[in-house]
């Protein structure tokens, strides 16, 4: 890319999209688009077309997509199936008819099989069966990054796809039932220690492990497969380290300053035991992540709060 070539952030207001735009804003690239889904559904085949036919944008980042959580994964199904889908082939498919020049395709770790073998490495993807709490999602995901491969096997583009471990950060979704595991903890040792409860109650037995990457880092990293990755090999995106969700809930709990007991409600599901990514490619590609754990928590809280003072 060049500093001044017009690139589409597909998604800029959620959590990955925002971060690309500031790490590309930040590398001194001046010419970005962008609009908000009430600007512009992606969902719909006529109005992504002619967006596309009248900016004409020469680089894509495709960040846009329903997002949920294990719990809002397991309820709403149908909703993640379509909407995730039709967004992919809409984007995807403008971004063809109207030449551009590269597409980076997100998608997520959870395309993998749910006992693949650990750490996960690439060409896991459709060995074994999917994680169920999941599986619409993960079809819809592993539909993107198979149309992507297809377009440059059949038409010779040059679009490429990475699959983000769990990611956290600035601008996430803090909802108490439908968000991800890292925020709905800050959320809810935050609120605990507010109103001085002494317990906090987190789903599932503990023991499945997860990899959590901070959202920046991995901004970080897209841009830079943009400017040096061309294959038609997905590549994984993580740190390569992964963490029990009773170790995770321990962290926030020390980092909020929340100061009663941790209980487990088991009637929630736990999903896959453990999801941790291979990173070898990325690495021998010449790129590692950052921020630790804990230094990236750490920053995420403050962001938090300092986001409920200003809202009151
Ligand atoms: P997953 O990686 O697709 O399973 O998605 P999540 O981030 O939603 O959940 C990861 C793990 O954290 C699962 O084992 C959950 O049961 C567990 N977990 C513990 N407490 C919570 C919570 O309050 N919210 C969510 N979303 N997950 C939780």
């Amino acid at each position: 890319m060049k500093k001044d070539s017009k690139i589409y952030v597909a998604g800029h207001t959620g959590m990955v999209g925002s971060a690309i735009v500031r790490a590309l804003k930040e590398k001194g690239y001046t010419n970005l688009i962008y609009k908000t889904s009430k600007e512009l559904d992606l969902r719909n085949q006529k109005d992504t077309a002619n967006f596309f036919e009248k900016e004409k944008p020469e680089y894509v980042f495709l960040a846009s997509a329903k997002v949920g959580g294990i719990v809002a994964n397991n309820t709403y199904p149908a909703d993640f199936m379509y909407d995730n889908m039709m967004i992919e082939m809409n984007t995807i498919n403008s971004s063809f008819k109207n030449n551009v020049k590269k597409l980076l395709f997100l998608g997520s770790s959870c395309i993998y099989p749910r006992l693949a073998p650990q750490p996960i490495k690439e060409d896991s993807l459709l060995t074994s069966s999917l994680e169920q709490t999941n599986e619409a999602y993960a079809l819809a995901k592993i539909a993107g990054l198979k149309y992507c491969e297809y377009l440059n096997k059949q038409y010779k583009t040059n679009y490429i796809s990475a699959m983000p471990t769990n990611l956290y950060g600035l601008n996430d979704n803090y909802h108490p039932e439908n968000s991800h595991v890292l925020p709905a903890l800050i959320r809810k040792f935050h609120e605990a220690k507010l109103t001085n409860s002494k317990k906090v109650i987190v789903w599932g037995t503990g023991t499945p492990k997860r990899e959590f990457m901070f959202v920046d880092d991995l901004a970080e990293a897209c841009v830079f497969l943009m400017n040096n990755y061309e294959g038609n090999e997905t590549v994984n995106l993580g740190t390569g380290k992964d963490i029990s969700i009773k170790e995770l809930a321990m962290l926030v709990s020390k980092i909020v300053g929340f100061k009663g007991t941790i209980e487990f409600d088991t009637s929630k599901p736990d999903g896959t035991p453990r999801k941790l990514l291979d990173v070898s490619k990325l690495n021998s590609l010449g790129w590692r992540y950052k921020t630790e754990l804990e230094e990236g928590i750490k920053i995420t809280y403050d962001y938090f709060c300092k986001e409920k003072n200003l809202r009151g």
